[in-house]
């Protein structure tokens, strides 16, 4: 049997309407790959509280539980586990992204987010992000 592991992602989009890709840095699986920010849901965590506490921990960003809206939701079958992640939204924050985790960081216009190589999970979502932005 798979593990189930959850994970909540966000597309942070900032006031010229580009959204923050973050690279995977060696020594994690998919190493490379530009995803989402955000991270495991732990047990008895909300989807909301997970992010706030990634977002600050892995970006040094501080977001406010009401500038989460959910957008979607993605699901993958990987060898080992089966991952669901949903997507949120988020246009508010306070400070400036930084990659904690030695991650490179990226704004990224809509029309252009297709140009970043993503792991299986995230790449469906980029049709309902550009739906959104587009
Ligand atoms: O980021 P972390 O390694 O904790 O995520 C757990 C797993 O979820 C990763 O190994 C990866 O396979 C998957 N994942 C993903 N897309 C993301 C974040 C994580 O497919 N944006």
């Amino acid at each position: 049997m798979k593990r189930l592991v959850l994970v909540a992602a966000c597309a942070l989009i900032d006031a010229d309407g580009r959204v923050l890709l973050a690279q995977r840095p060696e020594g994690k699986s998919l190493a490379g790959l530009w995803e989402f920010p955000g991270g495991k849901v732990e047990a008895g965590e909300t989807a909301e509280a997970a992010l706030i506490r990634e977002l600050d921990e892995e970006l040094g960003l501080t977001v406010k539980e009401a500038c989460l809206a959910p957008l979607t939701f993605a699901s993958h079958d990987y060898d080992d586990f089966y991952l669901l992640m949903p997507l949120f939204v988020c246009r508010r924050w306070e400070g400036d992204a930084v990659g904690r985790e030695n991650q490179a960081l990226k704004w990224v216009r809509p029309a252009k987010l297709r140009d970043y190589k993503m792991p299986p999970a995230d790449e469906p979502l980029i049709s309902h992000l550009t739906d959104l932005l587009l």
